[in-house]
């Protein structure tokens, strides 16, 4: 403690205890929040990275029913594990997930590690969800710093800098630090759950609900009247158009489908033979162009999709006669598509915006 300001001892010796009695009674009641197995509370991170809390609830539970823990997942079929991950978007941390259990059944006989070094080892784990495990798994006295955090730390020590530079950075991570290793006695876990509670319900982007916070007395901004100003927001990424045309080949209950190859984006997902073009006319005159077949004048459907900066028009066609001739040269041309059966598609995972054009 020595060197630090007396008002930052005061708040330190203060904030850490006012957030936990306050998460005590004000905390949401989330399935994950009931256990304190790691497995499930590692499962339950990696699902709320980018992805609402409402959105995760029903994903975290058919998982845990389904892979309870760590040996269930390094031993589930890729497909199974995409499959329960169908929606949630960001397919890149299932697939690390999945990794991960297999590297800890192999090399540590399916016990997962307690120290935080030994998590930061593990692929796709980084600082904040090592901490998140740790700390509320444990009771370790380690610091988490995700958007929430960050938000709070700014406006509770009014640093105004952008949070993006290293030295603002190092900054909050040692505050954040600072902070847990201030929490009561076992409570370091609950610490971390009351900074992502608050963040989430009141020390929100725009209006925070300062009111109600129970450390608005601690609070810099507030003080200094400056909370929407604080942190700076950081200019938004420029949204890409792209244009896609897709081929819905159907037979009975049966669809034509492809399966993106491991090394393509979302690998292992299946979706309708399609193409990218600048423009969707270029991209339906192209599709026409490869299939090698007329194709009804106006699409069918047109699903309109985000993904990170992109926003995604996938518009889907049918062939506009489509016999068996045309039928058996368009899977020539996909060799790597099967016909699919509506079971089928229960038991893989299907991209998302071509399970809205088939469905
Ligand atoms: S007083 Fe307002 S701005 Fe400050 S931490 Fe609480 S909710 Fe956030």
């Amino acid at each position: 403690m020595n060197g630090l300001t007396a008002t930052y001892k005061h708040f330190l010796k203060l904030t850490p205890k006012a957030l936990v009695n306050w998460f005590a009674q004000a905390a949401r009641d989330l399935p994950w929040r009931r256990t304190r197995d790691p497995y499930a509370i590692w499962v339950s991170e990696i699902m709320l990275q980018q992805t609402q809390v409402s959105t995760v609830i029903p994903y975290w539970e058919r998982w845990m029913k389904r892979l309870p823990d760590v040996r269930a997942l390094a031993a589930a079929e890729e497909q199974e594990v995409l499959k329960l991950w169908e929606g949630l978007g960001y397919y890149r941390r299932a697939r690390h997930l999945h990794l991960a259990a297999k590297k800890v059944v192999a090399e540590n006989n399916g016990r997962l590690p307690l120290a935080h070094e030994q998590w930061l080892e593990i692929p796709g784990i980084g600082r904040y969800t090592a901490g998140a495990i740790c700390s509320i798994a444990f009771q370790h006295p380690v610091p988490i710093l995700d958007g929430n955090v960050v938000r709070i730390l700014c406006r509770l020590l009014l640093i105004r800098g952008d949070t993006k530079d290293k030295a603002v950075l190092k900054r909050l991570w040692d505050a954040a630090q600072d902070l847990v290793s201030h929490a009561p006695d076992g409570q370091h876990g609950r610490f971390n759950e009351s900074m992502m509670e608050l963040g989430a319900t009141l020390c929100i982007p725009r209006q925070p609900l300062c009111l109600l916070c129970p450390v608005s007395e601690l609070c810099a901004a507030r003080k200094a009247g400056v909370v929407n100003q604080v942190p700076q927001i950081a200019a938004r990424a420029t949204i890409t158009p792209r244009y896609f045309a897709a081929l819905l080949l159907r037979d009975g209950d049966r669809t034509f489908l492809r399966q993106r190859a491991a090394n393509e984006v979302n690998g292992g997902f299946w979706e309708l033979p399609n193409i990218e073009a600048p423009s969707p006319e270029e991209a339906a005159q192209l599709l026409a162009k490869k299939s090698a077949t007329r194709l009804s004048e106006k699409p069918i459907k047109i699903i309109q999709h985000r993904i990170t900066r992109y926003s995604m028009t996938l518009s889907v066609y049918q062939p506009d006669s489509p016999t068996r001739k045309i039928i058996t040269r368009i899977e020539k041309i996909w060799p790597d598509a099967r016909w699919l059966s509506t079971e089928d598609l229960k038991h893989l995972p299907v991209a998302k915006a071509h399970l809205r054009a088939i469905g």
